[in-house]
């Protein structure tokens, strides 16, 4: 019998997994076999998910008996034993976002590291306690399999403290105010990608822009993340879906002093209705502003080229030149007119752009002159979990798992 991962990224009202099955050979990619989600837990809850392969899917209609992750989970039991009767899984990969200054790897989770977790969460307060709801959930619904921690600040973990320190005084830093940087397991897939395909990209100094609902783009040096545009928490940086990006901290004492606005109101505003969203009072969406001859639309991502091409420009200093400038996530992926956007405003650092690559979606659209190269690389967050849980897996237990 095969060795099967699941991997879960566990949200407020929703549960994200993957169903992967471990390939031959030691580094070899997991396969993806199926993936799903149960959406609006605690409402009229519904359970998706389909086949990699595309060969079936289950949709079921929206359903009251869901009522938290641990119910969740239980569903997402019921499917498995549908689909693989009698398989047990090897191991169950967390997407966590928060591992606090100590965690640079991933990690099986035992009670310390879930105190341990349990202490960052005034860090990651939208996030970690959700994330951590979903692995209790899953040590009661999957007591057999090794169950791992994947944080997405552990790949950023070796920045410098001159990239880690705000301009506070020094007992910020000691408590725990940092830049940490986020979206690590998206930047370590690309890294490997870009290690497998184009190595000689990977031992360069290369920016990798994650431009999907979230944004961020991180500095890599040889494969490892120098820096990021991501901060103490996942707001800062790039102009987001929903999130404002980096902003005059004063416009934060303004709304709270001069506007009465409270602190849930200030993180609501921040969180959920600034970015794409609030700037062009339209869609969070990209397709959306791009179908759209609303001007509002065009300013939003006027705006979203052009906070990422300044960052870029940032990260260019931090590494000291640029080799390489990859694309990567929903936007990134699929945009053409924005990955051209961006690279039209690094010119004057060498980027040259083969529009006509570009326009086809080529995974390399720079023209062979160009002193800076650009790429395009898919990214697969779960397949980075289902990986790091692989490795974490005693070899005895997959031989058990198997039998
Ligand atoms: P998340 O951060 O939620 O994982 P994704 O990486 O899936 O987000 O990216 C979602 C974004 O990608 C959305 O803004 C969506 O409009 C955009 N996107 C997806 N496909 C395209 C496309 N063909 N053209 C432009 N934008 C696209």
């Amino acid at each position: 019998m095969s060795t099967l991962v699941l991997t879960l990224n566990a949200g407020s009202s929703s549960v994200k997994f993957a169903l992967f099955e471990a390939a031959d050979g030691a580094e070899a990619e997991p396969v993806r076999l199926a993936s799903g989600q149960v959406e609006a837990i605690g409402g009229t809850a519904r359970f998706q998910a389909r086949a990699a392969d595309g060969g079936w899917a289950t949709d079921t209609a929206p359903e009251e008996g869901i009522p938290d992750h641990a119910a969740a989970l239980a569903r997402v039991l019921a499917w498995l034993e549908k689909v693989r009767p009698g398989a047990s899984l090897a191991a169950v990969g967390h997407r966590i976002v928060h591992g606090g200054p100590d965690h640079a790897a991933p990690a099986v989770i035992d009670d310390a590291l879930l105190a341990d977790l349990e202490r960052l969460v005034p860090l990651a307060p939208l996030h970690q306690p959700h994330n951590l709801a979903g692995v209790r959930a899953a040590l009661g619904a999957f007591p057999e399999a090794v169950q791992v921690a994947c944080f997405d600040t552990a790949f950023h973990r070796g920045h410098s403290a001159l990239q880690q320190a705000f301009a506070l005084p020094r007992r910020f830093f000691d408590a725990g105010v940092r830049r940490y940087g986020f979206h690590g397991l998206s930047y370590e897939s690309v890294a490997a990608r870009l290690q497998r395909d184009h190595p000689e990209v990977h031992a360069g100094r290369v920016i990798v822009a994650h431009l999907g609902n979230g944004a961020s783009m991180a500095a890599l040096a040889g494969g490892r993340s120098v820096a990021s545009t991501m901060g103490f928490t996942a707001l800062d940086g790039l102009v987001m879906g929903t999130r404002c990006g980096t902003i005059d901290p004063g416009v934060l004492l303004y709304l709270a002093q001069v506007e009465k606005l409270g602190w849930d109101a200030i993180a609501k505003l921040l969180y959920e209705q600034s970015g794409l969203l609030g700037v062009s009072g339209i869609s969070n969406d990209m397709r959306t502003l791009a179908a759209s001859d609303d001007p509002a639309a065009r300013f939003a991502i006027d705006m979203f080229i052009d906070r990422a091409a300044r960052a870029a420009g940032d990260l260019a200093v931090v590494l000291e030149g640029l080799d390489a400038l990859v694309f990567t996530a929903g936007i990134g992926e699929n945009s053409a007119p924005v990955r051209a956007g961006i690279a039209r405003r690094l010119a004057f650092l060498g980027a040259e752009l083969d529009e006509a690559a570009n326009a086809d979606g080529a995974a390399v659209f720079s023209m062979p002159s160009s002193r800076i190269r650009l790429l395009k690389v898919p990214t697969d967050e779960e397949a980075m979990i289902a990986r790091h849980a692989l490795r974490l897996v005693a070899p005895g237990t997959i031989a058990a798992a198997a039998r």
